[in-house]
């Protein structure tokens, strides 16, 4: 049985890739901040079969124990403090879980490797790290300029990952567009979108209180990523790879397409403007360039932009009745 660890288990991408590995027969190990929030989350994920860590990614001496003690083949690292808006509150811890955990597994990983147990990691690496982008679109050779605490918090681990690639240790970079799902939380703005439009829909009134309407983003399907991350790992070398769709849209469109998918045109009604939510400073816009990805691991988006928001608002309508 293959034996793989994930960091950030019971988050939208992890719960994602433990479905899958654990469907493919692998024994799937997974690392938690909290038991029995991660117990909570095997049970309504029918998840059990993952064995939960509770480890801090903050705590390196742990990280490292966890993944000699684990010894996996392979090794997924999603977990961190996952939200742009988020890190702009705690830029200190931001950087110590996002920056100083994926060093962790990186020694980690890098200790396994030189013990005799090779293991092939994936860091997912983010769009966040261009920031203010020189180029449009951004392929893996644009200039890394992050703009945001998670950007710089991420560009350090994507950095640290070439230096231990270098050394020997398999470590590949997916540089992650956003990727959206059902299990998307609320403190993204897609997601708060389509669970506002579904109370609005629902209750014949209300309105949806928002930032920057104007920010571009390019957003995928999260299963599409998933994907990438687990073909990046098995490829025959450690390599970076642009995952994206190639298409941008503001927030404004995601806005319009989600309220007509419910059958309410006139959107702007609807949506009011709270500066709480709107940035300290806001990457430029987002589109990836992932004809890489395409070309070398035979990756492309299998939902449009308009699929993904369906999908989204068809889930909010059904949970809410
Ligand atoms: P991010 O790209 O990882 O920061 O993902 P988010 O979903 O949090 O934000 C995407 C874009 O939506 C950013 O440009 C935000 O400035 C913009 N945005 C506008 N209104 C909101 C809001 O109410 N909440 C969030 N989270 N983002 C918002």
């Amino acid at each position: 049985m293959r034996r793989t660890l994930v960091t950030g288990v019971t988050g939208q991408d992890g719960t994602i890739l433990a479905r899958r590995l654990v469907a493919e027969g692998h024994e799937v190990h997974g690392l938690v901040l909290d038991a029995d929030a991660a117990e909570a989350w095997a049970t309504a994920h029918e998840l059990e079969a993952v064995t939960r860590h509770t480890v801090d990614l903050a705590d390196p001496d742990a990280v490292c124990r966890v993944i000699a003690d684990v010894a996996p083949a392979e090794l997924y690292h999603l977990g961190g403090q996952s939200s742009v808006a988020a890190s702009w509150a705690d830029p200190l811890g931001t950087l110590a879980v996002t920056g100083l955990g994926a060093a962790a597994v990186f020694e980690g990983a890098h200790r396994l490797t030189e013990a005799g147990h090779p293991v092939r990691v994936v860091q997912a690496s983010s769009a966040e790290i261009f920031g203010r982008a020189e180029q449009s679109p951004q392929d893996e050779t644009t200039a890394i300029r992050p703009v945001s605490p998670y950007g710089a918090a991420k560009a350090t681990a994507h950095h640290l990952a070439h230096v231990y690639r270098e050394r020997g240790t398999f470590i590949a970079c997916a540089i992650l567009y956003n990727h959206e799902s059902t299990l998307r939380p609320e403190s993204f703005v897609t997601r708060k979108i389509t669970a506002g439009v579904a109370r609005i829909a629902h209750a014949g009134g209300g309105t949806l209180a928002l930032g920057n309407l104007d920010a571009q983003r390019d957003w995928g399907w999260a299963p599409d990523y998933v994907d990438a991350l687990v073909s990046a790992t098995r490829h025959t070398e450690a390599d970076d790879f642009v995952v994206a769709t190639g298409q941008t849209h503001t927030v404004a469109d995601f806005v319009r397409v989600a309220f007509a998918h419910a059958g309410i045109e006139d959107w702007r009604s609807h949506v009011t403007l709270d500066e709480r939510f709107v940035r300290p400073a806001e990457a430029s816009i987002q589109v990836g360039d992932a004809s890489k990805a395409r070309r070398v691991l035979g990756w492309a988006p299998t939902l449009t932009f308009e699929q993904i928001v369906g999908r989204m608002v068809d889930h909010d309508l059904a949970i809410i009745g």
